[in-house]
């Protein structure tokens, strides 16, 4: 059918592209001429002004523009053509040089007017611009040159020039028909440009300011649409008006064997205020590793038993659930409340028995990995959920564990802190509270990044430690691929080090293969004493929690990531004693050294996480290609994070008078949000 050329038609329909050039722009992701109106560049180059030859400095990248003169070919070896032409404007005369691009004497004549963009160098006694990018002046569309030109992120065989010339037909083809998605009244105090103008301004810049504002139009109106898709639907209705505080959340706090901390105690109020009033809590609890969280959600969990009603806390692993149960169960056992653990790996009679407890109501608490969302898993009365998140769980998840009871309240754990702005963003339906205090008397912990060749040096300083009374945990390599393998490296070093450098002293060995009695076993003779060294894969990253222990030894550190060195590093300087993290690595990349380094310098969670979202970007950070977030084209979440809280206010107005986005003003917001969440976004809690 030989239509119109619309934002849904194939760009096969452009002039210039063909089967074979569009399966060029499919691995890019852009099928349709829409699509590639919304492949914006990456940065913009200004070649509006032309330099006179005579005055460009070598070195620098310009765009000349001047008149063809003689053309040389020349073959200095076999296999290399060099194309030489030169160009003169009247102050002097540069040579533009090709290699191995023969055409070029085709394309080019003597005599015709061109401006040419490149790297400028002396060589050879003369100034040359190597592979520029030239356009003849009497043909130019004004798209390559003589004006702000933008650079696209290319691929293999798709040029930056191709694409270029390829948005700019897209745009005259159907840029009119971009419509407007947000509502005139938010356009006009947020003063973005019109849709249109602010698409063509992305490519096609009039201006530098415009460029900014173009991006600046087109970041708020993202990020509007993030938090209409986040905040859509957030549960409004009734929930369970808890009680106060009665004689078992008393005698829990009363056997606490320390004060709790300010941060805590504002923690705890706030927590009493959601779960005693009619709307259910949503909250975030933040705070670095070692601030106490945990203390924080079993006060909730206590509370809700109280009420008469059972709590679920969610992990992402299998390990860290065994970790959570024993914890939980050492404060809440003591008052009487009875703790089961749910994993996947629970089969046969055991999973009968627990899941009878749980529907019986027995089991006041439940802990457990995604086993606890399964069907067939059904609470006797569920008030609360705890969601600990230390990689995302999806929107779909959560939803689906809180259905499990009737408008239970949540609170959501992250251990690895993130900044506030951000959390309004990746946590947007959450209110949020932040542990901004670790307990009193806890000294940084000093960390050192060393190479392998110095190990016996470090075993040394453990020996010097285990003398002074302290304990050690020496953490082995991760394997990625394989638990097994990783188990194996952990039982290989341990006895390496027990028969060759430790035969004194005892150490101990921890993995996730070993069954949970034998984990118990290990962590409680850890904790007593009773083992100086404890040689572990990453099972300890979490949750081990031992005051006497002051060094951790982290072998191969250059595999593990920063919120992870974090998390370990955190597993000492939880009592009095000074305290001392070793990083043992050899980093092949960059990135890799600049993590030791900054691990070696910042202490402090919230400032290590900033230094990981600029070093990684926020998709790595967040993990957030697994949990289906949606790709920002142009919000740069650290750039425009002051962006952040204005589309957050207007998202929360929109919904406020227009809850299902039923106004037909709100029809293309409504489209547009379909195209970034996918076709049934607004069913998601339903
Ligand atoms: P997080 O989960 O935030 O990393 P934890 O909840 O594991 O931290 O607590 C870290 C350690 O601090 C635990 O040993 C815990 O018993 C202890 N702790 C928690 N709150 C306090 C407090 N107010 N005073 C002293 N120690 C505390
Ligand atoms: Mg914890």
């Amino acid at each position: 059918m030989q239509g119109r050329v619309g934002l849904n038609s194939s760009i096969q329909e452009l002039p210039g592209i063909g089967p074979s050039r569009a399966r060029l722009f499919g691995r890019l992701g852009i099928k349709t001429v829409g699509e590639l109106l919304f492949w914006f560049p990456r940065q913009w180059e200004d070649r509006s002004e032309c330099q006179p030859v005579a005055g460009v400095k070598p070195g620098s990248r310009v765009t000349v523009r001047g008149r063809l003169g003689r053309v040389e070919e020349i073959r200095p070896r076999r296999g290399l053509t060099i194309t030489k032409f030169e160009l003169t404007d009247g102050t002097g005369s540069l040579a533009l040089v090709f290699f191995n691009q023969p055409y070029r004497k085709g394309q080019l004549r003597r005599g015709q007017e061109v401006m040419a963009t490149g790297k400028v160098e002396m060589r050879y006694g003369e100034l040359q611009m190597n592979s520029p990018e030239v356009e003849t002046v009497a043909r130019q569309k004004g798209l390559h040159s003589g004006r702000i030109v933008p650079i696209y992120p290319a691929t293999e065989g798709l040029t930056s020039r191709l694409l270029r010339y390829a948005v700019f037909t897209a745009l005259k083809a159907c840029g009119a028909d971009l419509e407007e998605i947000i509502p005139a009244e938010i356009r006009e105090r947020q003063g973005l440009l019109p849709r249109a103008v602010a698409i063509r301004e992305m490519h096609f810049p009039t201006g530098w300011e415009q460029v900014q504002r173009a991006r600046r139009s087109l970041a708020f109106e993202e990020l509007l649409l993030l938090q209409l898709g986040l905040l859509y639907d957030r549960e409004e209705g009734e929930g369970i008006a808890h009680g106060p505080d009665g004689e078992l959340v008393a005698s829990f706090l009363a056997q606490l064997p320390f004060t709790l901390t300010g941060a805590q105690k504002r923690a705890l109020a706030e927590i009493a205020r959601d779960m005693e009033g009619k709307r259910p809590m949503d909250r975030l609890l933040q705070g670095d590793v070692g601030s106490g969280k945990t203390v924080v959600a079993a006060y909730a969990l206590v509370k809700t038993v109280e009420n008469g009603y059972q709590g679920v806390v969610m992990v992402p692993t299998e390990i860290l659930a065994e970790q959570h149960y024993l914890n939980l169960s050492r404060l809440l056992k003591p008052i009487g409340i009875e703790v089961a653990l749910l994993t996947g790996s629970m089969t046969g009679k055991e999973r009968e028995m627990v899941l009878q407890r749980i529907e019986g109501g027995g089991a006041r608490v439940v802990v457990g990995t995604h086993a606890v969302i399964q069907e067939g898993v059904d609470f006797a009365r569920l008030g609360l959920v705890v969601i600990d998140e230390q990689h995302r769980f999806g929107v779909s998840q959560r939803s689906t564990l809180l259905k499990k009871g009737e408008a239970c309240d949540l609170l959501v754990m992250t251990a690895t802190p993130i900044p506030r702005t951000l959390a309004l963003v990746f946590y947007s339906d959450l209110d949020i509270t932040v542990l901004d205090e670790v307990p009193p008397g806890r000294k940084p912990v000093e960390t050192y990044w060393v190479s392998e060749k110095i190990a016996t040096r470090v075993y040394a300083f453990l020996r010097r430690q285990v003398g002074e009374g302290r304990q050690a945990y020496i953490v082995c390599p991760l394997v990625e691929e394989s638990d097994k393998l990783e188990v194996q490296a952990a039982t290989e070093l341990a006895s390496y080090l027990q028969e060759k450098v430790f035969p004194d002293l005892k150490l101990g060995l921890l993995h996730g293969r070993l069954p949970l009695e034998e984990k118990e076993r290990v962590m409680e003779e850890f904790r007593r004493g009773e083992i100086d060294i404890l040689v572990a894969t990453t099972v300890i990253e979490v949750g081990v929690d031992v005051p006497n222990a002051s060094v951790m030894v982290i072998q191969n550190a250059e595999r593990f990531g920063l919120a992870q060195l974090h998390q370990l590093r955190g597993r000492v300087g939880r009592g009095e004693y000074q305290s001392y993290c070793i990083l043992i690595g050899t980093p092949t990349t960059e990135e890799g050294r600049q993590r030791l380094q900054v691990m070696t310098e910042v202490t402090d969670g919230f400032r290590l996480a900033e230094a990981d979202l600029k070093m990684r970007g926020p998709g790595e950070f967040f993990g957030t290609r697994q949990s289906g977030f949606p790709e920002l084209k142009v919000a740069d979440l650290m750039e425009d994070i002051g962006l952040i809280p204005q589309a957050r206010r207007e998202a929360l107005q929109i919904l406020s008078r227009d809850p299902h986005l039923t106004d037909p003003a709100h029809t293309a917001l409504r489209h547009a949000l379909e195209g970034l969440f996918g076709q049934n976004w607004w069913e998601r809690r339903a």
